[in-house]
């Protein structure tokens, strides 16, 4: 018994296209649904927490950084999504 002949494996999968596209509706679906945190060095005290070396950044409040919430970009959802169907996809046969 293959992979596509077990009920087991079947159960577990579904149906998906091989890419995301603008033409399907992807991109309205999920551009600007995904961000993460990403901490970013304060420009204004250069990651150090102070300025002139003694008074504390008012800009990042001595932490020397600060957390940037970073929309993911349609091209990189894109990417993502290509690889996970590369890497769990079953070629489906008719
Ligand atoms: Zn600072």
């Amino acid at each position: 018994m293959n992979n596509l002949t077990d009920k087991d494996f079947l159960a577990k999968r579904v149906l998906m296209p091989r890419e995301l596209t603008a033409e399907s509706g992807a991109k309205d679906k999920y551009i600007g649904k995904f961000y993460e945190d990403v901490l970013q060095e304060c420009p204004y005290c250069q990651g150090s927490g102070f300025i002139n070396d003694e008074e504390v950044c008012e800009e990042c409040e001595g932490a020397g950084s600060y957390g940037l919430k970073v929309c993911i970009s349609w091209t990189t959802i894109k990417e993502f999504y290509k690889r996970v169907v590369s890497d769990y996809g079953v070629e489906a046969r008719s």
